[in-house]
């Protein structure tokens, strides 16, 4: 297959980690008799200071004429103290709009190597947890009518929460077609006791769930969802739910990995291009040090070919050889207990490569 993938690295790190993801990806093209075509192009810091904009149009037009996009990080200190507009931030927000991507996949995983990393007691994860957050992206109350007034005790101040059935209906598909790549469960998560949004939520996910009777699907309330992850985060697989909620639970989710540096996650809209990226941030403060963990990036890499390209043998392969890497004890110094030896950045790239 031939498929056109635009690379925005942006700022701090993201140029290193971008790097060592098309390295993985050329090997998997050739191992698999894939044509990858990559175009690089400016986002972020690095766009405001050729171009005066953080995300110029060029970029825009490669990423609506790609078949996927893959991105570092944008941001750093040295755009700290710029006004809004030109915040390098607004590279991200204008990348998510213009593509239409109103699905966010985070995984969440406990890698048995790595879970005395995990802040959980032990006991609770035994059975090691491998999650899936779907959380919707463009509606909601970060979306909502919002504004301040005088009200019955003097200044105040509202935000609204509003989600029209077609909304949920696209979100829901998004969770149960990504059960049907793992697991075939979804836990629907909401606030149907108190909420109106809610229980229009619910009633949607049960219709949309009928279109899918290989896939489990069951309610859960957020109260109990923020218990549920710590106490017991084995018990999920996709979870779906809306824009607020799904913001606080995902960092939850990726905190209780203690790895950070490694969890990937995509942006998805009505096409199948996406965007996908870390979670982490540009790491100003070891940017060109060739010390970053690239495994954030190499596993988003690996979502592009699952989600994208339908290339599930090709981000398996990828994935197995990261597995395979930390078994062997091999660690970047985020992720390396005290006294470990560590790897550089092209160290583990070059540690991946070889387990392909
Ligand atoms: P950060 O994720 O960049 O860094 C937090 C800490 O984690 C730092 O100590 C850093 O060195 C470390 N770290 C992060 N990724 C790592 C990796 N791959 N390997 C090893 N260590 C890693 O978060 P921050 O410091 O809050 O933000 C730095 C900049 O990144 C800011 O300008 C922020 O706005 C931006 N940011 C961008 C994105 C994005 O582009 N999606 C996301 C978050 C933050």
């Amino acid at each position: 297959m031939q498929k056109r993938i635009v690379l925005v690295p942006g700022d701090g790190i993201g140029p290193e980690i971008v790097g060592s993801a098309v390295r993985v990806l050329e090997k998997i093209a050739e191992k698999f008799h894939h044509e990858f075509l990559f175009e690089t192009v400016l986002a972020g810091g690095c766009a405001i200071d050729a171009t005066g904009e953080p995300l110029p149009k060029e970029t825009v037009d490669a990423c609506l004429a790609s078949d996927s996009v893959l991105l570092g990080a944008v941001g750093g200190p040295k755009w700290d103290t710029l006004p809004g507009a030109v915040r390098p931030e607004k590279a991200l927000l204008g990348l998510r709009s213009a593509l239409g991507l109103y699905t966010n996949l985070r995984p969440a995983k406990l890698y048995p190597a790595l879970k005395d990393a995990c802040p959980l007691r032990q006991d609770l994860i035994s059975g090691g947890f491998d999650l899936m957050m779907v959380r919707e992206l463009t509606g909601g109350i970060y979306f909502g009518e919002r504004g301040r007034r005088e009200g019955k005790y003097g200044p105040e101040a509202y935000d609204t929460e509003s989600y029209s059935v077609m909304e949920v209906e696209r979100i829901a598909r998004a969770a149960f077609d990504a059960a049907r790549k793992r697991r075939h469960r979804v836990t629907s998560i909401d606030k149907a006791n108190v909420l109106e949004t809610s229980r229009l939520w619910r009633e949607t996910v049960h219709r949309v769930a009928a279109e899918y009777p290989d896939v489990e699907v069951e309610d859960m309330l957020v109260d109990n969802a923020a218990m549920q992850l710590v106490r017991n985060p084995g018990r999920f697989d996709v979870v779906v739910t809306s824009n607020m909620f799904g913001d606080i639970l995902s960092d939850e989710a990726s905190q209780i990995t203690g790895s950070i540096g490694m969890l990937a996650s995509a942006s998805l809209g009505a096409t199948t291009r996406g965007m996908y990226e870390p979670i982490h941030g540009s790491a100003p403060d070891i940017a060109g040090k060739n010390i970053a963990n690239p495994i954030a990036t190499i596993l988003s890499a690996a979502m592009m070919l699952r989600y994208a390209f339908d290339m599930t043998a090709e981000a398996d392969d990828i994935e197995r050889a990261v597995d395979a890497a930390l078994s062997d004890g091999l660690r970047t110094a985020d992720i390396a207990a005290k006294g470990e030896n560590t790897l550089t950045c092209t160290e583990m790239t070059d540690a991946i490569l070889e387990r392909l």
